[in-house]
């Protein structure tokens, strides 16, 4: 339980998580070789790249970061939230090319953590898109309204501090990279082909980092804890089954008001029909049959076999290209639909394609 209190890593988290991250920060705790780093972007242990000295800090310390490591505890998630990712220490950030560490300590990085109090990666992306403002000049003499500000801080440069951030941005992994954040964006790689969306399963986390730390078991506990791994692409030479699926309603009050789904399979051997009646905990609509018929197409395709669906509404690709991230967020409150909805999700997240 105290290991979940510590994480909740955002500016109103318990105190004494700040206090424990000032001592894994301290001199006492501080590896000779780290000696040289900044302290003042020693901010918070779990997120950067600085090490700590685990047998100088005190007992329930040292307690703690034992069973952190014991239980592989790390920052992850499928799809950390924009706001997520900017919240996080840009100096000494876990998740970037190690070559980040050399930037540490030029004339701009030191302007930038002394004159633009930069420390986290919104504040770097902020200070870097000035450089993509059109009333921007690529020169340290250029006069635009965010130069102007910059020198008002007492900078002599700004140019080279806004590149300096770039740069800095430049060496996150892009996972967490702001700059490349949105579902939507990494949507548009799913598009297998036109016309044909994959399914998205992934989920973006939102709320604080606290949200993002991830405790990962060892042994063979680690199946139900760890996100399944990216799904593998179909190979080129692998021919998908494709199933067609419509969902049917009998007209909406009568007594025998049920909903169905029609499937329509192709395989290469060649072409077979089914239909199949919803069952009625998922609801009588004709939106229910649908997602019922893609449910009915998963689990009547072998779990290893590429397959696409085409479905007949427009809603129901929607509702699962891009609207789940939401209703797992909300909790599906006052979601039509829902049961059926989880279940479909749960089958596709089993499926390797
Ligand atoms: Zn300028
Ligand atoms: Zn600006
Ligand atoms: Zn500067």
């Amino acid at each position: 339980m105290w290991l979940k209190s510590y994480f909740n890593l955002s500016n109103d988290r318990a105190l004494w998580g700040k206090i424990a991250d000032a001592i894994f920060a301290g001199p006492k705790a501080t590896p000779g070789e780290q000696g040289n780093i900044d302290p003042r972007v020693k901010r918070s242990y779990f997120e950067q790249s600085w090490e700590t000295k685990i047998t100088a800090l005190p007992e329930s310390l040292k307690k703690l970061l034992q069973m952190a490591r014991s239980v592989n505890m790390r920052l992850e998630s499928w799809n950390p939230s924009k706001e997520i990712k900017r919240s996080r220490q840009i100096w000494f950030h876990g998740d970037a090319s190690p070559r980040l560490r050399l930037l540490n300590n030029s004339r701009a990085a030191h302007c930038l953590k002394e004159r633009h109090g930069l420390l986290t990666v919104g504040q770097a992306e902020d200070l870097a898109n000035h450089l993509e403002k059109h009333e921007h000049f690529p020169w340290d003499e250029c006069e635009c309204e965010h130069c102007v500000k910059a020198e008002e801080l007492g900078c002599k440069h700004p140019h080279t501090c806004f590149s300096k951030a770039k740069e800095l941005l430049d060496m996150l992994t892009p996972k967490w990279d702001p700059r490349k954040s949105d579902l939507e964006e990494s949507e548009d790689d799913l598009v297998t082909s036109k016309n044909w969306n994959e399914i998205d399963t992934r989920i973006t986390t939102h709320g604080t980092l606290g949200d993002v730390a991830r405790i990962f078991m060892e042994g063979p506990t680690s199946k139900s804890l760890v996100p399944p791994a990216h799904k593998d692409r179909c190979q080129p030479d692998e021919s998908p089954v494709m199933v067609i699926v419509g969902g049917v309603d009998n007209k909406r009050g009568e007594v025998e008001a049920r909903s169905g789904a029609g499937l329509l399979i192709k395989r290469p051997e060649g072409i077979e029909e089914k239909s199949f009646r919803t069952p009625e905990r998922y609801g009588n609509s004709a939106p229910a049959g649908e997602l019922y018929g893609v449910l009915k197409a998963i689990e009547e395709t072998e779990p290893d076999q590429p397959l696409n669906i085409e479905v007949q509404t427009k809603a129901t690709v929607e509702l699962l290209m891009k609207k789940i991230p939401d209703l797992e967020d909300r909790g599906y409150t006052g979601i039509p639909n829902r049961k059926i909805i989880q279940k479909v999700l749960a089958s596709v997240r089993s499926r390797k394609h």
